[in-house]
Protein backbone atom coordinates (compact mmCIF):
# COMPACT_ATOMS: atom_id res chain seq x y z
CA UNK A 1 0.00 0.00 0.00
CA UNK A 2 1.63 3.14 -1.03
CA UNK A 3 1.84 6.20 1.64
CA UNK A 4 -0.87 8.15 0.06
CA UNK A 5 -3.14 4.99 0.13
CA UNK A 6 -2.24 4.59 4.11
CA UNK A 7 -3.28 8.57 4.09
CA UNK A 8 -6.87 8.28 2.78
CA UNK A 9 -7.45 5.47 4.70
CA UNK A 10 -7.65 7.52 7.68
CA UNK A 11 -11.22 9.41 7.78
CA UNK A 12 -10.17 12.27 10.10
CA UNK A 13 -7.86 13.14 7.56
CA UNK A 14 -9.99 12.94 4.69
CA UNK A 15 -12.12 15.22 6.41
CA UNK A 16 -9.77 18.30 6.24
CA UNK A 17 -9.69 21.00 3.75
CA UNK A 18 -7.19 22.29 4.87
CA UNK A 19 -4.44 21.70 1.69
CA UNK A 20 -6.75 22.29 -1.50
CA UNK A 21 -4.54 23.29 -4.37
CA UNK A 22 -6.29 25.07 -6.88
CA UNK A 23 -5.87 25.62 -10.85
CA UNK A 24 -3.70 28.84 -10.97
CA UNK A 25 -2.16 28.02 -7.90
CA UNK A 26 1.22 26.81 -6.88
CA UNK A 27 2.48 24.30 -4.20
CA UNK A 28 6.05 24.94 -3.06
CA UNK A 29 6.59 21.90 -0.93
CA UNK A 30 9.36 20.26 1.07
CA UNK A 31 9.54 16.33 0.60
CA UNK A 32 12.55 16.08 2.98
CA UNK A 33 15.44 14.15 2.91
CA UNK A 34 14.66 11.20 1.42
CA UNK A 35 12.60 8.40 2.69
CA UNK A 36 8.73 9.11 2.01
CA UNK A 37 7.74 8.12 5.35
CA UNK A 38 8.95 11.69 6.62
CA UNK A 39 6.70 13.44 4.32
CA UNK A 40 3.92 15.68 6.03
CA UNK A 41 0.61 14.69 5.56
CA UNK A 42 0.07 18.13 4.14
CA UNK A 43 2.90 17.30 1.52
CA UNK A 44 1.06 14.34 0.06
CA UNK A 45 -2.06 15.64 -0.69
CA UNK A 46 -0.57 18.69 -2.68
CA UNK A 47 1.25 15.65 -4.26
CA UNK A 48 -1.73 13.93 -5.22
CA UNK A 49 -3.95 16.87 -6.35
CA UNK A 50 -0.84 18.09 -8.67
CA UNK A 51 -1.48 18.35 -12.61
CA UNK A 52 2.63 18.96 -13.05
CA UNK A 53 4.96 19.00 -10.70
CA UNK A 54 8.60 20.69 -11.19
CA UNK A 55 10.63 19.12 -8.97
CA UNK A 56 14.55 19.41 -8.11
CA UNK A 57 17.75 16.23 -8.07
CA UNK A 58 17.04 15.46 -3.91
CA UNK A 59 13.91 14.66 -4.56
CA UNK A 60 13.68 11.14 -3.80
CA UNK A 61 12.23 8.12 -6.74
CA UNK A 62 9.94 6.92 -3.71
CA UNK A 63 8.80 9.77 -3.61
CA UNK A 64 8.31 11.00 -7.45
CA UNK A 65 6.18 7.32 -7.66
CA UNK A 66 3.86 8.77 -5.03
CA UNK A 67 3.06 11.47 -8.14
CA UNK A 68 -0.28 11.13 -9.75
CA UNK A 69 0.05 9.16 -13.43
CA UNK A 70 -0.86 11.30 -15.57
CA UNK A 71 0.93 14.32 -13.66
CA UNK A 72 3.51 15.97 -16.14
CA UNK A 73 7.06 15.91 -14.79
CA UNK A 74 9.34 18.09 -14.93
CA UNK A 75 12.97 17.85 -13.99
CA UNK A 76 15.04 21.17 -12.91
CA UNK A 77 17.67 19.67 -10.67
CA UNK A 78 21.28 20.97 -10.41
CA UNK A 79 24.33 19.95 -9.05
CA UNK A 80 26.58 22.66 -6.86
CA UNK A 81 27.58 25.20 -9.09
CA UNK A 82 25.94 23.39 -12.20
CA UNK A 83 22.75 24.31 -12.89
CA UNK A 84 20.46 22.12 -14.71
CA UNK A 85 17.91 24.96 -15.34
CA UNK A 86 18.71 28.51 -14.22
CA UNK A 87 17.02 29.68 -11.43
CA UNK A 88 15.15 32.29 -13.80
CA UNK A 89 13.94 29.75 -15.87
CA UNK A 90 12.46 28.08 -12.70
CA UNK A 91 11.00 30.93 -11.40
CA UNK A 92 9.84 31.94 -14.59
CA UNK A 93 8.08 28.04 -15.60
CA UNK A 94 6.45 28.05 -12.27
CA UNK A 95 4.61 31.45 -13.34
CA UNK A 96 3.42 30.19 -17.08
CA UNK A 97 2.35 26.60 -15.35
CA UNK A 98 0.33 28.44 -13.03
CA UNK A 99 -1.12 30.54 -15.38
CA UNK A 100 -1.95 28.32 -18.03
CA UNK A 101 -4.70 27.13 -14.94
CA UNK A 102 -2.40 24.07 -14.36
CA UNK A 103 -1.94 23.14 -10.30
CA UNK A 104 1.61 23.33 -9.69
CA UNK A 105 3.36 21.38 -7.68
CA UNK A 106 7.22 22.72 -6.93
CA UNK A 107 8.60 19.70 -5.28
CA UNK A 108 11.82 20.43 -3.30
CA UNK A 109 14.41 18.29 -1.16
CA UNK A 110 14.39 18.97 2.58
CA UNK A 111 12.49 22.02 3.40
CA UNK A 112 11.67 24.87 1.01
CA UNK A 113 12.89 27.51 3.12
CA UNK A 114 15.96 26.14 4.39
CA UNK A 115 18.42 26.68 1.50
CA UNK A 116 16.20 25.79 -1.01
CA UNK A 117 15.29 29.06 -2.73
CA UNK A 118 12.01 28.69 -2.18
CA UNK A 119 11.57 32.58 -0.53
CA UNK A 120 12.84 33.70 -3.86
CA UNK A 121 10.50 31.18 -5.59
CA UNK A 122 7.22 32.94 -3.91
CA UNK A 123 8.71 36.48 -4.12
CA UNK A 124 8.70 35.92 -7.77
CA UNK A 125 5.22 34.34 -8.02
CA UNK A 126 3.79 37.15 -5.88
CA UNK A 127 5.02 40.08 -7.58
CA UNK A 128 3.16 38.00 -11.05
CA UNK A 129 -0.49 37.49 -9.09
CA UNK A 130 0.35 33.73 -8.59
CA UNK A 131 -0.60 32.36 -5.28
CA UNK A 132 1.92 29.45 -3.26
CA UNK A 133 0.80 27.39 -0.74
CA UNK A 134 4.06 27.02 1.69
CA UNK A 135 4.59 23.14 2.79
CA UNK A 136 6.93 22.75 5.20
CA UNK A 137 9.14 19.67 5.02
CA UNK A 138 12.11 17.87 7.74
CA UNK A 139 15.20 19.51 7.07
CA UNK A 140 17.96 17.42 6.17
CA UNK A 141 20.39 18.14 9.43
CA UNK A 142 16.99 17.05 11.23
CA UNK A 143 16.11 14.12 9.38
CA UNK A 144 19.85 12.91 8.37
CA UNK A 145 20.80 13.64 12.33
CA UNK A 146 17.88 11.18 13.56
CA UNK A 147 18.61 8.42 11.42
CA UNK A 148 22.14 8.44 12.30
CA UNK A 149 21.18 8.49 16.05
CA UNK A 150 22.44 12.04 16.36
CA UNK A 151 20.87 14.43 18.63
CA UNK A 152 21.30 17.79 17.75
CA UNK A 153 21.07 19.62 20.97
CA UNK A 154 21.48 17.48 24.02
CA UNK A 155 21.19 19.16 27.96
CA UNK A 156 24.20 19.86 29.31
CA UNK A 157 25.64 19.26 25.97
CA UNK A 158 24.77 21.66 23.17
CA UNK A 159 22.45 24.33 24.18
CA UNK A 160 22.24 25.60 20.43
CA UNK A 161 22.64 24.56 16.93
CA UNK A 162 23.11 26.25 13.85
CA UNK A 163 22.41 25.86 10.08
CA UNK A 164 24.99 26.81 7.62
CA UNK A 165 26.12 26.99 3.75
CA UNK A 166 29.15 25.63 2.82
CA UNK A 167 28.34 26.73 -0.42
CA UNK A 168 31.07 28.36 -2.00
CA UNK A 169 29.99 32.43 -2.99
CA UNK A 170 29.63 34.01 -6.48
CA UNK A 171 33.05 35.89 -5.25
CA UNK A 172 34.57 32.43 -5.14
CA UNK A 173 34.73 33.06 -0.67
CA UNK A 174 33.49 31.19 1.94
CA UNK A 175 32.59 33.94 4.11
CA UNK A 176 31.52 32.67 7.34
CA UNK A 177 30.90 34.24 10.99
CA UNK A 178 33.46 31.88 12.45
CA UNK A 179 34.25 32.66 15.50
CA UNK A 180 30.64 32.74 16.30
CA UNK A 181 30.42 28.95 14.93
CA UNK A 182 33.59 28.00 16.87
CA UNK A 183 31.38 27.98 20.94
CA UNK A 184 31.75 24.48 22.19
CA UNK A 185 28.15 23.82 23.24
CA UNK A 186 26.81 24.63 19.56
CA UNK A 187 26.03 22.10 17.04
CA UNK A 188 27.18 22.84 13.27
CA UNK A 189 25.53 21.72 10.77
CA UNK A 190 26.71 22.64 7.08
CA UNK A 191 24.90 21.85 4.23
CA UNK A 192 26.71 21.69 0.68
CA UNK A 193 29.86 21.86 2.91
CA UNK A 194 31.63 18.62 1.40
CA UNK A 195 34.03 20.74 -1.52
CA UNK A 196 34.71 23.04 1.13
CA UNK A 197 35.02 20.59 3.92
CA UNK A 198 39.12 21.50 4.34
CA UNK A 199 38.07 25.41 4.44
CA UNK A 200 35.43 24.79 6.76
CA UNK A 201 37.88 22.54 9.33
CA UNK A 202 40.46 25.08 9.19
CA UNK A 203 38.66 27.88 9.73
CA UNK A 204 36.63 26.71 12.81
CA UNK A 205 40.48 25.09 14.27
CA UNK A 206 41.95 29.13 13.82
CA UNK A 207 38.68 30.36 15.41
CA UNK A 208 39.14 28.26 18.75
CA UNK A 209 37.36 25.18 17.69
CA UNK A 210 39.22 21.75 19.53
CA UNK A 211 40.31 19.65 16.48
CA UNK A 212 39.48 16.96 18.45
CA UNK A 213 35.69 17.70 18.71
CA UNK A 214 33.31 14.94 17.17
CA UNK A 215 32.24 15.44 13.78
CA UNK A 216 30.04 13.17 11.47
CA UNK A 217 29.61 12.54 7.76
CA UNK A 218 26.17 11.76 6.60
CA UNK A 219 25.74 10.83 3.42
CA UNK A 220 22.40 10.12 1.45
CA UNK A 221 20.98 10.10 4.75
CA UNK A 222 17.44 8.64 5.49
CA UNK A 223 17.63 6.70 2.27
CA UNK A 224 18.20 2.72 1.99
CA UNK A 225 21.99 3.64 0.75
CA UNK A 226 22.41 6.07 3.60
CA UNK A 227 26.09 6.55 4.85
CA UNK A 228 27.05 7.97 8.33
CA UNK A 229 31.17 8.01 8.82
CA UNK A 230 32.32 9.83 12.29
CA UNK A 231 35.71 11.43 13.36
CA UNK A 232 36.91 14.60 14.22
CA UNK A 233 36.88 18.20 12.59
CA UNK A 234 40.47 17.30 12.10
CA UNK A 235 39.93 14.35 10.46
CA UNK A 236 37.05 14.97 8.30
CA UNK A 237 39.29 15.91 5.34
CA UNK A 238 40.68 12.49 5.37
CA UNK A 239 37.58 10.43 5.50
CA UNK A 240 35.99 12.38 2.24
CA UNK A 241 38.97 11.35 0.75
CA UNK A 242 39.33 8.08 2.09
CA UNK A 243 36.14 7.24 1.48
CA UNK A 244 35.02 9.05 -1.87
CA UNK A 245 32.37 10.71 0.24
CA UNK A 246 30.24 12.85 -2.49
CA UNK A 247 26.98 15.09 -2.51
CA UNK A 248 24.75 14.86 -1.07
CA UNK A 249 26.42 15.28 2.45
CA UNK A 250 25.91 17.01 5.75
CA UNK A 251 28.57 17.58 8.22
CA UNK A 252 27.56 17.59 11.87
CA UNK A 253 30.43 19.28 14.38
CA UNK A 254 30.03 19.16 17.74
CA UNK A 255 30.22 16.94 20.82
CA UNK A 256 26.58 15.36 20.23
CA UNK A 257 28.11 13.51 17.61
CA UNK A 258 29.90 10.91 20.14
CA UNK A 259 26.80 11.28 22.78
CA UNK A 260 25.09 8.23 21.29
CA UNK A 261 27.66 5.16 20.08
CA UNK A 262 26.09 4.25 16.26
CA UNK A 263 26.35 1.00 17.28
CA UNK A 264 23.40 0.93 19.06
CA UNK A 265 21.67 1.72 16.06
CA UNK A 266 20.30 -1.38 14.40
CA UNK A 267 19.51 0.33 11.04
CA UNK A 268 19.22 4.05 10.28
CA UNK A 269 16.76 5.42 12.35
CA UNK A 270 16.23 2.43 15.21
CA UNK A 271 17.86 2.18 18.54
CA UNK A 272 17.50 -1.50 19.49
CA UNK A 273 17.30 -2.05 22.83
CA UNK A 274 18.18 -5.74 23.08
CA UNK A 275 21.78 -4.75 21.25
CA UNK A 276 22.03 -1.73 23.32
CA UNK A 277 22.13 -4.22 26.63
CA UNK A 278 24.18 -6.57 24.83
CA UNK A 279 26.96 -3.63 24.25
CA UNK A 280 26.27 -2.53 27.91
CA UNK A 281 27.05 -6.36 29.61
CA UNK A 282 29.92 -6.61 27.51
CA UNK A 283 31.40 -2.98 28.96
CA UNK A 284 30.59 -4.44 32.32
CA UNK A 285 32.07 -7.28 31.52
CA UNK A 286 35.43 -5.75 30.55
CA UNK A 287 35.54 -3.21 33.48
N1 LIG B 1 16.32 22.44 1.33
C1 LIG B 1 17.18 21.34 1.67
C2 LIG B 1 18.65 21.67 1.53
C3 LIG B 1 19.07 21.94 0.09
S1 LIG B 1 20.79 22.29 0.00
C4 LIG B 1 16.87 20.89 3.10
O1 LIG B 1 16.15 21.58 3.84
O2 LIG B 1 17.35 19.81 3.49
C5 LIG B 1 21.44 20.73 -0.50
C6 LIG B 1 22.30 20.13 0.59
O3 LIG B 1 21.49 19.58 1.63
C7 LIG B 1 23.16 18.96 0.14
O4 LIG B 1 24.34 19.38 -0.49
C8 LIG B 1 23.44 18.27 1.45
O5 LIG B 1 24.43 18.95 2.17
C9 LIG B 1 22.12 18.45 2.18
N2 LIG B 1 21.23 17.28 2.02
C10 LIG B 1 19.98 17.29 1.53
N3 LIG B 1 19.43 16.05 1.57
C11 LIG B 1 20.38 15.25 2.10
C12 LIG B 1 20.42 13.86 2.42
N4 LIG B 1 19.38 13.04 2.20
N5 LIG B 1 21.56 13.37 2.96
C13 LIG B 1 22.62 14.17 3.21
N6 LIG B 1 22.63 15.49 2.94
C14 LIG B 1 21.53 16.03 2.40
Amino acid sequence: MSTSELLIKSDKLAASTKSCLNAGEVALVGSGPGDAELLTVRAVRFIEQADVAIYDRLVSDEIMALLPEECEKYYVGKEQAKHCVPQDKINQLLVDYAKAGKRVLRLKGGDPFIFGRGGEEAEYMLERGVSCHICPGITAASGCTSYSGIPLTHRGVAQACTFVTGHIQNDGQLELPWSALANKGQTVVFYMGINTLPIIAEQLVKHGRDANTPAALIRKGTRPEQQTYRGTVGTLADLVEKHNITPPTLIVIGEVVSQLTDQNLAKPGFFDAEHFAQLDEKEVQSA
